[in-house]
């Protein structure tokens, strides 16, 4: 079953298949690499093509320990392949999937290994654009960092500015989970490194919490939640991670810290995790959706108003298409828009949700059952719709050549003052 990539390279044997094709266990004239070879509908579109060689310098350009290297792109007939480093292990979804929470120290130098990836990419003008636990890859040959965690590689650079281009998006609906995306690409803005900054905390928090903090139900309303909602905070986490956590979250980019800041902040606090055990979240009940959307005496509300009786019904699955139920509260698709100064400047500490009772249904609580894998695409797949159309206009401007890093916002992301 071994197969030639262009005159350099033998696939021989599957390691995984992905979105966007095949991982292929492949030798090179230096030994074992992973070859992914793009889906047959991406590798026969000539404007992708294009895009790819163009991209290539860029790519085989990123070398560094925590970032998976792409060494060489093969166009050879039909075949269009990503040769990449092998790394031996697996991913950090699958990771966390059997863990369901991971113990904060080992998450924190996860986290942070892939923040020194992007601190290296960043620098070299690359924004990632696609951080999330799928694409974290844990090197099992490595040595054991703190908490017992691998050394942590981020993979897929420059893949989703590749082959997400407004057109594809819509024809094919490559885009993935609405959950990592920072509110500035909901709302139709260039993504530039803080984007990933956003997506890592997202992946951080999900690490200690078993579950994203906007995510949940219809993916209208978790594109909604990144724009207006505050992230809620974790039972018994260390409040020096939390500000972290909160501070890359904001919704403003520029209150975001930069990526070298986040992994020194985190390593920092490496030994005051020793031997801290995963945190006790309230597990996210399995109700169906219609159930997590009915207003609950002691759930949590959106904005500081009491969450005991009267109150407004707690944050639910919102519908952005005509004919559905309406909306839980008055930060609908009808009144969606940039934030205002004043509630970017308060990061996400602006307005918090009222924390849910004991044993009351978690807001968005049908997420991260069973099924979450076989969700995440579906949703995945309905988010296209919606964001093309709240980008309508606009999302053509993240196709192009401007998810660069600009010196600008590199040298612009000042923390916020807490
Ligand atoms: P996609 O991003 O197209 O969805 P992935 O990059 O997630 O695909 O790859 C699919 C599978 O291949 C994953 O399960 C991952 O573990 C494996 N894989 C990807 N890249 C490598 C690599 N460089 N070395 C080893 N395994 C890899
Ligand atoms: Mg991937």
């Amino acid at each position: 079953m071994a197969r030639k990539i262009g005159s350099r390279y033998t696939a021989n044997q599957i390691l995984g298949r992905g979105s966007a094709g095949t991982v292929w266990l492949g030798e090179g004239p230096e030994g074992p690499v992973a070859v992914k070879l793009l889906r047959e509908d991406l590798a026969s579109d000539q404007e992708l093509v294009g895009r790819f060689v163009q991209e290539r310098t860029a790519l085989l350009g990123l070398e560094h320990p925590h970032i998976v290297s792409v060494r060489d792109l093969v166009v050879d007939g039909n075949d269009l392949a990503l040769v990449m480093d092998l790394v031996r292990g697996t991913d950090l979804r699958t990771r966390l999937e059997r863990e369901r929470r991971m113990a904060p120290e080992a998450a924190v130098a996860i986290v942070a290994d892939v923040a020194e990836g992007l601190a290296a990419a960043h620098a070299a003008g690359v924004v990632h654009r696609d951080v999330k636990p799928e694409n974290v890859l844990l090197d099992m040959q490595g040595p054991l960092g703190p908490g017992g965690a691998h050394p942590a590689l981020l993979t897929d650079f420059g893949v989703a500015k590749l082959i997400d281009s407004p057109r594809r998006t819509r024809a094919t609906k490559i885009i993935g989970t609405p959950d990592y995306l920072a509110p500035e690409i909901v709302e139709g803005l260039p993504p530039r490194a803080a984007v990933d900054i956003y997506a890592l905390a997202t992946v951080l928090y999900e690490l200690l919490a078993g579950f994203t903090p906007f995510g949940g139900g219809h993916p209208g309303a978790v594109l909604r939640r990144h724009v207006t909602e505050t992230v809620v905070p974790l039972p018994g986490i260390p409040e020096e991670l939390w500000q972290l956590i909160v501070q890359c979250l904001a919704k403003a980019p520029a209150s975001r810290l930069r990526a070298s800041e986040l992994a020194a902040r985190l390593r920092e606090q490496l030994p005051t995790l020793a031997g801290m055990p995963p945190l006790d979240v309230d597990e996210p009940d399995a109700e169906p959706e219609e159930d997590a959307e009915a207003p609950g005496p002691a759930a949590a509300a959106d904005g500081p108003v009491s969450p005991a009786g009267g109150g407004p019904e707690r944050r639910g699955a919102v519908s952005l298409v005509p004919g559905a139920k309406p909306d839980s509260n008055r930060d609908t698709h009808t009144s969606m828009r940039v934030p205002a100064p004043d509630e970017l400047a308060g990061g996400a500490r602006g307005t918090a949700r009222a924390p849910r009772a004991a044993g009351a249904p978690r807001p968005g609580s049908a997420r991260h059952r069973a099924s979450a894998r076989r969700r995440r695409v579906t949703l995945g797949v309905a988010a296209v719709a919606l964001v093309a159309a709240v980008g309508a206009g606009t999302w053509a401007a993240t196709s192009g050549d401007d998810s660069e890093a600009t010196p600008d916002d590199r040298g612009s992301s000042a923390p916020a003052s807490p």
